[in-house]
């Protein structure tokens, strides 16, 4: 049999801006400038503008992106942070981390991402702020949710770390709440060759903070004074290159992921193995191709045996891990649901059309074999 279609691969990026950054890094390593300096200047220039955003802040990772933005806007002990249960566990591990509580809701049937309903049903009086994930690549009903958020004088925050590129009637990831947190571990649509994260916004004050919070919490412009206890979440200049080297691309490259993803569409018909939707107004960046399916542990080994390699994203919600369920106050049915069903095909900008169409011809052996045998 040929190889495996990898559910991942990273070399086809990687070698588009290889001779750019070769050509970053040798400058770099010339000014031994390794951490902040003009090249994370420059990228934060660079992706607020890609955002629409008036800042962008670069910090370790994405995580951090969180974790930061919930202190620097003072959400921590006695607060409860909403965050959809249909989520990487990141989100909710930076509320804890900031000393918040996390509050689950349940998700849409369809997006399977946080709706303005699951999020009042979360609401109580102690409730200080919202995190909108746009899980898949796909926004979150930003109006709807603001609007309920705006009601509860919450503050609405994205976790956009799987949507660079994309947009909620035409607005950007990131510039839709008081504030936009990304990720650019590897195998995210923009992706560092380590770890990095962002945060971008409007809000000077906020930026101001978290500048501060990110090293050290160093007052402006001076070294030794230390105005807040901060910590080390600086983005490196040898990442900030590397961003910044890919950027331009990054519109073409989610550009082919949409392509694969409509393929993908067109094969699956109306079978029984669905893409999960997408909502009016989004714009989709397609950072993962998720589907439902029923027996999908017996579907997922089925298509291993076809060479087809497979992700779950994710089997188990946020809720239902060891150090979170103090945190659950009832069952989430759709998350739950849906954390049994959900299936990631491969997808990568770089996927030949020979792999797309292996992933086609299994997918639709698979699902004939539902409708045949109705089992797998
Ligand atoms: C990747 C990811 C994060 C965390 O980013 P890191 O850079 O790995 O810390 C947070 N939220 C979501 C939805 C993610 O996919």
């Amino acid at each position: 049999m040929d190889a495996a279609v990898p559910f991942f691969d990273l070399g086809g990026m990687t070698q588009e801006v290889r001779s750019d950054v070769d050509a970053a890094w040798s400058t770099l390593l010339g000014t031994g400038h390794f951490v902040g300096g003009a090249e994370v200047d420059r990228f934060e220039e660079e992706w607020a503008r890609y955002c629409g955003t008036a800042h962008a802040i670069g910090v370790a990772n994405g995580t951090d992106a969180l974790t930061l933005t919930l202190r620097a806007l003072a959400i921590g002990a006695g607060d409860e942070v909403v965050v959809p249960a249909n989520t990487f566990i990141a989100t909710a591990e930076a509320v804890v981390l900031a000393g918040a509580t996390p509050r689950f809701a349940d998700v849409d049937p369809d997006t399977l991402l946080l709706t303005a309903d699951g999020l009042a049903a979360a609401i109580t009086s102690r409730t200080s702020a919202v995190i909108a994930v746009h899980l898949y690549g796909q926004t979150a009903d930003m109006d709807a949710i603001s609007v309920t958020a705006e009601r509860a004088g919450l503050a609405v925050l994205e976790d956009a770390a799987q949507a660079h590129g994309a947009s909620w009637w035409g607005r950007p990831a990131g510039s839709l709440g008081r504030a936009g947190c990304f990720s650019f571990y590897p195998g995210k649509n923009l992706g560092a060759f380590g770890d990095a994260g962002a945060v971008v916004t409007d809000d000077a004050d906020l930026t101001e903070r978290l500048r501060s919070l990110r090293n050290h919490g160093r007052v402006s412009g001076s070294h030794y004074r230390h105005g807040d206890i901060g910590t080390n979440s600086r983005l490196d200049s040898v990442q900030a290159a590397v961003l910044s080297a890919k950027l331009p691309r990054l519109d073409a490259w989610v550009e082919a992921r949409r392509a694969i993803v409509g393929q993908y569409r067109e094969a699956l018909g109306d079978g029984p193995m669905r893409l999960v939707a997408t909502a009016p107004g989004a714009e989709h960046a397609c950072h993962l191709a998720v589907v439902e399916v029923p027996d999908r542990d017996a579907v997922r080994a089925g298509l291993g045996r076809l060479g087809i390699e497979t992700a779950v994203h994710y089997p188990v919600p946020c809720h239902r891990h060891g150090p979170y369920r103090r945190f659950a106050t009832g069952p989430l049915p759709v998350a739950e649901g849906a954390a049994e069903r959900v299936l990631s095909l491969p997808l990568f900008p770089h996927m030949s059309a020979e792999q797309i169409t292996r992933v086609c011809e299994a997918v639709q052996q698979l699902v004939h074999r539902f409708v045949v045998s109705d089992g797998v």
